[in-house]
């Protein structure tokens, strides 16, 4: 019988974070295939109690968590004691957690410390042959696999975006405290500096990604290319929307070849084999060829539209559920200007 273990970190308010309830619709889908075994919650946090409350409804047999201001941040030595303090009251076989950048650095090595083997960026779990497997991609996302593992405890990661996040009820919950000895620090957590929302373009959540290719830079039909007006019509469209920016590998690459570029633009924003690949359930490409290379990133994207002067353009050749052949500078004008009526 395997011990489930659903493993999650409160956010700065005490909170759980999206990314943390939809690892829990995650792990209590699993127990349920999984019939027959134990499930409990274990949290990590300054204080966990609303977090609990939150989520008392989950039908968890236990409530653990380890409450502290030293576990409130972001630290590996801090996160993976109390990660390993909690697996170890648990006594878990299984424990599901969310990829986040906090668990994905602490858990590879909390899994080193207990003698089990971890799986990150799980996109798909379900019980066959009595056990747990996971599917998750390999090569940039280009293969699937679905595999098992005999060792336990087995820590699981799961990618954002992958389960609806939970929403059942919230009622009180009874949390056992788990004592853990503070390991020694040498990293004092001050404060966080976070950009502002409007120089933040690239927003995992967004519903819509925009695409913005070197085409945006080149030379248009009167001979010219428009950088201003090209800016306008990009962080235009971001701010109305709150989409969330993506580039073409030509567009991040044209700085360090010295040519004109758009300053808002890093090797951040950039969609494809050596890119991001994102999770946006509509994407918009504008300016961009859709070439395989770039197309390859948006293997998770629902629905996607582009916009090329070119009607042989990569897009057009299967890669766009509809591509406008039309001029990308005259399109998002329009559609800005209407956005701004609305
Ligand atoms: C190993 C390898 C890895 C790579 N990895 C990536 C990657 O991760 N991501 C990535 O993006 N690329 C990647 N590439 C590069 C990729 O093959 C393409 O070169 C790149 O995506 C092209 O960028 P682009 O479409 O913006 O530019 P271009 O190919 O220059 O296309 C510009 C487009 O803009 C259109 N256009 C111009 N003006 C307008 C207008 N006014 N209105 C509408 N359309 C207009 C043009 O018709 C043209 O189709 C990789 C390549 C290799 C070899």
């Amino acid at each position: 019988m395997e011990k489930i273990l659903y493993l999650a970190h409160t956010e700065a308010d005490g909170s759980l974070g999206k990314a943390a309830l939809e690892t829990l619709s995650a792990a209590l889908e699993l127990a349920g295939q999984l019939a027959g075994g134990e499930f409990a919650v274990g949290l990590i946090g300054a204080d966990v109690q609303a977090a609990a409350d939150r989520i008392a409804g989950c039908g968890a047999g236990a409530f653990l968590g380890v409450n502290g201001d030293e576990f409130s941040v972001s630290r590996y030595s801090t996160d993976a004691a109390a990660a390993a303090a909690l697996v170890r009251e648990a006594e878990a076989t299984l424990v599901l957690a969310p990829a986040t950048s906090r668990f994905a650095r602490t858990l590879p090595g909390v899994s080193q410390r207990l003698g089990g083997r971890i799986d990150t960026q799980v996109t798909g779990l379900q019980a066959a042959n009595g056990g747990p497997w996971v599917e998750r991609w390999y090569y940039r996302q280009r293969m699937a696999a679905t595999l098992t593992r005999s060792q336990r405890p087995w820590f699981l990661l799961i990618a954002a975006g992958t389960f609806a996040p939970w929403d059942g009820g919230a009622g009180s919950a009874d949390v056992k405290a788990v004592e853990v000895e503070q390991p020694p620090t040498r990293t004092r957590v001050i404060g966080i500096e976070a950009a502002s929302s409007d120089a933040q373009t690239i927003r995992p959540d967004a519903d819509l990604l925009l695409v913005a290719g070197a085409g945006w830079t080149k030379k248009q039909p009167d001979g010219q290319s428009h950088l201003e007006e090209a800016e306008q019509s990009i962080l235009g469209f971001i701010e109305a929307t709150q989409s969330s920016l993506g580039s073409s590998k030509s567009l991040v690459d044209q700085a360090g070849e010295g040519q004109r570029v758009l300053p808002f633009m890093s090797h951040l924003h950039q969609v494809g084999q050596t890119g991001a690949t994102p999770r946006h359930r509509k994407g918009l490409a504008t300016c961009c060829h859709g070439e395989e290379p770039h197309v390859v990133g948006w293997r998770f994207i629902g629905e996607r539209r582009a916009i090329n002067l070119d009607a042989g353009c990569g897009w057009a050749q299967g890669k766009a559920d509809v591509v406008y052949v039309a001029d990308a500078f005259e399109v998002m004008e329009r559609v800005n200007a209407l956005l701004k009526q609305s």
